[in-house]
């Protein structure tokens, strides 16, 4: 897709507030800090549009991403398993998410990201599975992949799929918005459950 603009549309509390022009729309999810805001951003070519480092814990906040006038929609979920978050807060989150992702009609993919420093979390794990049990269209972008060498990527690449438990059919991209690694891949598949 070639992006020609980029807009920030909405911070959507509820589903009231979310965009009704039925354009098509791709989610991401992800903890906190895991780097969601710094994808949407390699992806656009804009240093800044999605807020990096944005106030953790903002449960609330679906953001709304336009690429150009009529293309599509980047969400940005609010980021889980930020620890001051009180219960209620979780709970609330939970609804807003699980509302989202049984409901809405125009979602076309979610981009599941992770940490491929790391092993994923218990949270990373729960909505992998949640992702799969809604049967939905999905892809594993695993980010930060500049914070190690490149020799080590096979290592991690191989952690994280087992124990995700991503199968062989299943959309995994190793990513970097540092360096740019997995973007054409990653606009790639967009492209295909976008466009057709
Ligand atoms: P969000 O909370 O998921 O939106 O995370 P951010 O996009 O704000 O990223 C959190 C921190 O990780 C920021 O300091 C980013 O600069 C950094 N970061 C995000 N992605 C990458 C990446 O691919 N490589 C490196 N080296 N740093 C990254």
């Amino acid at each position: 897709m070639k992006v020609n603009i980029a807009e920030f549309i909405i911070s959507a509390v509820g589903p009231d507030q979310y965009p009704d022009d039925a354009l098509p729309e791709v989610a991401l999810a992800g903890r906190s800090n895991v780097g969601k805001s710094s994808l949407i951003n390699r992806m656009i070519n804009r240093k800044n549009l999605a807020r990096t480092s944005s106030t953790p814990g903002k449960t609330q906040h679906m953001n709304y991403y336009r690429i150009n006038e009529d293309s599509m929609y980047f969400v940005d979920f609010p980021g889980y398993g930020y620890a001051k978050v009180s219960k209620t807060q979780r709970a609330t989150w939970g609804k807003m998410v699980e509302k989202y992702l049984s409901e809405r009609d125009t979602l076309k993919l979610v981009l599941l990201i992770v940490d491929l420093r790391h092993p994923p979390t218990s949270n990373d794990k729960m909505m992998f599975d949640w992702l799969k049990h809604y049967d939905l269209p999905m892809c594993v972008v695993a980010t930060k992949a500049d914070k190690i060498p490149k020799t080590r990527w096979q290592k991690h690449i191989k952690i994280m799929k087992q124990e995700l438990g991503v199968l062989s059919g299943d959309n995994f991209i190793p990513f970097s918005s540092e360096i740019g690694l997995g973007k054409e891949e990653l606009w790639g598949l967009i492209d295909g459950y976008v466009l057709s």
